[in-house]
Order: C-alpha cells, then sequence, then structure tokens
C-alpha cells in the first residue's frame, strides 16, 4: 500500500483534530472496546456506505410525509405531538422547520453527504431536512424534531454523548407505528441500514482512536505507522467512507451514533412491550439529560450499553445482508 507525503500529513492533521475535540469527562478508551465488539459483527465493515437502498417501494411527497409524521407523534404522547405540531406548522416559538428536496440523480459523494445532511441549528432555532421522496423521509423529520426535545445548551457530557439517543428511539417507535402500514421489506431495509450504519461509526471510531492512540504513544505518525493501522481495520485510504478525508475531524459524531445505535436497540424491544411506560421513561430521561446527568439518565430510560445485547439483535440482519451480498456499495 503506497502512501504519499500529502496522505501522512493529513492523517496527523486528523488526529490533532481528533484530540481537541475528545471531553475531559469521557473515557474514550472504554468505547474503544465497545466498538471493538460491534466491528467483529462483520468483516465487511468497511464497505458500508450510508445511503445504499435506493430501493424503498414506499414513495411520499413532503406533504404526506409531513402529515405521517403527525400521525406518528400523536400515536405517541399529547406533549410530543404538541411540539412537534408546532413546529411542523410555524407556531413554534424557537425552531422553524426549513424543507429541502434533494434533486434526483445526483451521485452519492463525500461532497454531497455534508452538503444534503439534515440537521438541527439549535442557535438559529432551525430544523433543516432534506427529503429523498421515499418513507425515509418521515424518519429524518422525525429524528431532526426529536432532537428539539432535550437539547441542552452546554457542550457537556450529556450532550456530547447522548445527543442522538433521543432522536433514533422515535425512529425506532416509527418502526413500530409503521408496521402493517408499509411493506415488511421496506421496513426491514430500514432497520438493516440502521443497524450498519452503527457499525460504520463503530468503525470509524476504532480507526480514529487507534491513530491517535498511536501518536499518544510514538509521537507523530510515519507512512509506515498509518499503514498498519489500516491493514488492521482491512481498510484502505479511500474506501473507509471517505472519513479521512473531511476536515472537520470531531470523535464524538462517530461516538454518539454509536451510543444511539446501542440504546436505541434497547428501548424499541421496552417499547414493543410496554408503550406508555417507555413514554414516561422518555420524559424522565429528557430531565436527566438537560441536568447533565447522562448514566442516570440512560438508565431511567432502562438501557446500557452492553454491547452484547446489541449484537444479538444485529446478528440476524447482518447474516442476512452478508448472504444477499450487496456489493459495490464502496465509495
Ligand atoms: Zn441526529
Amino acid at each position: 500500500m503506497e502512501l504519499d507525503n500529502e496522505f501522512v500529513k493529513r492523517i496527523n492533521g486528523l488526529i490533532d483534530r481528533v484530540k481537541h475535540s475528545m471531553h475531559k469527562d469521557i473515557n474514550y478508551n472504554d468505547i474503544y472496546l465497545i466498538c471493538s465488539k460491534l466491528i467483529a459483527l462483520s468483516k465487511k465493515c468497511n464497505y458500508f456506505s450510508r445511503n445504499f437502498f435506493d430501493d424503498i417501494q414506499t414513495k411520499t411527497s413532503k406533504e404526506k410525509s409531513l402529515k405521517i409524521a403527525l400521525q406518528f407523534f400523536k400515536s405517541i404522547d399529547r406533549e410530543f405531538y404538541k411540539k412537534a405540531s408546532n413546529i411542523i406548522n410555524g407556531k413554534d416559538d424557537k425552531y422553524s422547520l426549513i424543507i429541502h428536496e434533494i434533486p434526483k440523480g445526483i451521485p452519492n459523494t463525500i461532497k454531497k453527504e455534508e452538503e444534503y445532511q439534515s440537521k438541527v441549528g439549535h442557535e438559529k432555532g432551525m430544523v433543516s431536512v432534506w427529503l429523498k421522496g421515499d418513507i425515509r423521509d418521515v424518519y429524518t423529520i422525525v429524528h431532526e424534531i426529536a432532537h428539539t426535545f432535550d437539547f441542552n445548551n452546554k457542550y457537556d457530557k450529556a450532550r456530547t454523548t447522548c445527543s442522538d439517543v433521543l432522536p433514533e428511539c422515535f425512529e425506532g417507535m416509527l418502526d413500530v407505528f409503521l408496521t402493517n402500514k408499509i411493506p415488511q421489506n421496506d421496513l426491514n431495509k430500514i432497520e438493516l441500514e440502521r443497524y450498519l450504519k452503527t457499525i460504520m461509526y463503530a468503525f470509524e471510531y476504532n480507526v480514529k482512536y487507534n491513530f491517535y492512540d498511536m501518536k499518544e504513544k510514538n509521537g507523530p505518525l510515519s507512512a509506515q505507522m498509518i499503514r498498519k493501522v489500516l491493514r488492521r481495520y482491512n481498510t484502505k485510504p479511500n474506501n473507509t467512507f471517505g472519513f479521512l478525508y473531511i476536515d472537520n475531524q470531531d470523535i464524538n459524531v462517530p461516538l454518539r451514533y454509536v451510543y444511539a445505535g446501542i440504546g436505541a436497540d434497547q428501548f424499541k424491544k421496552q417499547f414493543i412491550k410496554n408503550s406508555s411506560k417507555s413514554v414516561e421513561r422518555l420524559k424522565k430521561y429528557i430531565e436527566l439529560i438537560k441536568e447533565n446527568k447522562s448514566e442516570e439518565a440512560l438508565k431511567a430510560l432502562g438501557i446500557n450499553l452492553d454491547p452484547q445485547l446489541y449484537k444479538q439483535s444485529a446478528q440476524n440482519f447482518i447474516n442476512f445482508y452478508e448472504q444477499n451480498d450487496i456489493d459495490g456499495m464502496e465509495r
């Protein structure tokens, strides 16, 4: 594997930014161990791409997606519904919803991913969503609106680690709401995509953490040392979803999606068993997150970060994927 000087320089710069993004209250090594277990779920995790299912059958319009999102919130809880409908109907004090549509036929590139990223700008009070034209748009709308429910205005540990847990719990509840309303095949693909995404983020986290750890121990990385890490993960500079080429390097981004993936998966199982109790737990969780009590909050939600539980539920989906050998996803 040939690595030019430019790439070596890039990786060293990347590690400096990774280090800079680390929060003093978080034990990053613990999370590295959790991620290692998730990665072991699939040999092919370095090929996963964020949007590789483009054959979802259930198409929707913007109006229809908003309507389904509202029906969903209504089915969950009165308070959540009120907040969501205020945002959707332009009556919220703080947040306004801005809807964009992704133009069709644009190749899937890193640039595109960055540009068409749905997000919440808390400072500007903006919930910005990019729609694709299928049922996944409802997930995007629900996810981004859920971000406004537990927002706390500090870059504390709770926000750094947990800010995607609640939105992904809402996605899990949406799976349940849509069951028997849309084809099961679409739901399977959406769920599989979510599992693969979590594993992909675990992979991204570990590659970055490994570089960081190596530099901490040995000083600036040489081409040889970088090669060693890439080989360990059976990957190449250009097929790691491009994350080595994105300049904004925050180790907490993959971290928070790993937390969200594991947590929301457990939450969904509880919700299926007892929906009203689960919604009460969500409210308790929100209170605690706003007080920066992330451990207590996760406990109140009834979840822990044990990757073993996650592995059990993810394995069936991953097996399905590996048997069907969906290829051509490298980007
Ligand atoms: Zn999010």
